[in-house]
Parts: C-alpha cells; structure tokens; sequence
C-alpha cells in the first residue's frame, strides 16, 4: 500500500536561524525575496525527509503562498497544497483548476470583508504605534487570508492586536473577552485566527489545510496509509485527516499536548 506524507513546512520541516538547534548542522531551504537564506533544515529534518522521499509521497502542506512557495529550495515532486488549503498544485507546478473552482467563487465572496479587516488592522496598528506589517495575501488573483508580521518578531504586538482589537470583531469570544461588538466593524466570526511565534494570521474558514488534504486524497489516492506532519495548533484539523501524525517535540502543537496532561 503506498504511503504518503502531509508535511507542513514552517517549524516542521525547517525554521529560522533563531529557532534552530545551537552548534547543529544545518542548511538553508528557505530564501527571502533578495535571495539570503532566512530558514534552515537541520541534519535531523534532512535525514527525515529523506526517509520520507524513500518510501512515500511527499505532499507539502503549506501557509505559504505560491510565491514564497517557490522560494523553498527543496526538490518536492508530488502536489501540493499551499495559503491553508486555498490551492493545490499538481506535480508540474501548475494549479489544479477543479480545486480553484471551489476556492474561487468564496474568494471573490470575501474579498470586501477581507480588505475592511486588513483596513481596520492597519488602522489599529498605526493608532497604537505597533510597527507590525499586515497584509492580504493573495494567489491566482484571489484573496485568501492576512498575516501580521513584526519585523522585530516582537510579539507581544501581535498579542495587543489578538487582545485589544481582534476579540472585538468577534460576538462568540473565541478568544478573549469581547467588548460588545461595533456594528461598522467587520465581523469576525467567519474567520480563524491561526498564531505561532512571529505570525498572526486571519483567515476565512473556507480555508483550511484539511479541506484541500481531504480533497487531495479523495481525488488522487484513495487507499493510502496517510501519514501528517505539522507543528501548529492549526494543523490539528488536517492531521486529524490522516491515519497517524506527527509533530516536532518542542513545538507549539506538542507543548499544547504538554500542557494538558
Ligand atoms: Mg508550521
């Protein structure tokens, strides 16, 4: 029976230089727009990876959009699925046009909620002098969903942004204590906040690695032992697609396990 691998990319498969071992080997799989290396796989996650390459299919799993995708310099030949499950590209690169059929039309749907979020973030950002960078990540002409980045990764930041200004656009309380909700505010309760480290992203829930991990499956391998790998409390809905998972020890994902016990 064929194997094939879900792997999630950021914190999983490499990192950046901060987050690597001390004293480890290590080697760049990740470069920034001017072409420097910013992540690093260390011998431990080349080794897995091999391993991986050996016996299944590997199948990328990514937040990354195409763009950054094309600046991870690791030879995956199998599909992949990149913006939390918002497209899935087949082994020649090219996207797969049943897939963006799906995602399209939602896309377009919330593109005006997406640009008022991104207006009213930028808005909080500027007001409180935060220096965080916010903006809508697009692929394929579609908008998808927004990260919030401090170039100093200073995330406590972030953290005054989830607090003081996000858990107000939201009437349930996912997360934190809400104020009563302003009614010009767009409303937040069709999103989900994905966090991790230096990263807060706001991404509308016809997104979700697991739908397209879901639909990869249905429609490429239907009898395979599945196998995710991922480091983020976001990824638990896709892991859970799969027949086993795994996670780095140290993780976000493993200290939430730590935590509960
Ligand atoms: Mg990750």
């Amino acid at each position: 029976m064929r194997v094939c691998v879900f792997l999630d990319l950021d914190d999983t498969l490499f990192q950046t230089l901060p987050k690597c071992p001390p004293e480890q080997e290590r080697r760049p799989a990740a470069f920034d727009r001017d072409g420097a290396p910013n992540s690093f796989m260390t011998g431990k996650q080349v080794r897995l990876l091999e391993m991986f390459e050996q016996s299944a299919e590997v199948i990328p799993v990514t937040a990354r959009n195409l763009d950054a995708f094309r600046r991870v310099r690791v030879p995956f030949c199998s599909l992949a699925i990149l913006d939390f499950g918002g497209v899935v590209l087949r082994p020649d690169g090219s996207p797969d046009r049943d897939w963006e059929a799906r995602i399209r039309p939602q896309a377009e749907a919330a593109g005006g909620t997406l640009h008022a979020l991104l207006e009213s973030v930028q808005e909080f950002i500027a007001r409180q002098n935060l220096g965080v960078n916010a903006r809508l990540i697009h692929d394929l002409g579609m908008p998808l969903y927004i990260v919030m980045k401090h170039p100093d990764a200073n995330e406590d930041a972030l953290a005054r942004i989830r607090a003081e200004h996000l858990s107000a656009l939201v009437p349930k309380l996912p997360f934190g204590n809400a104020p009563p909700r302003n009614s010009v505010s767009p409303d937040l309760s069709e999103f989900f906040l994905h966090q991790n480290s230096n990263n807060l992203s706001i991404v509308p829930r016809f997104l979700g690695k697991e739908h397209a991990v879901a639909y990869v499956l249905e429609k490429h391998f239907a009898d395979v032992i599945s196998i995710g790998v991922g480091d983020s409390l976001s990824d638990v809905p896709f892991l859970r697609r799969c027949d086993f998972l795994m996670m780095p020890s140290g993780s976000q994902l493993a200290q939430a396990l730590q935590a509960d016990r």
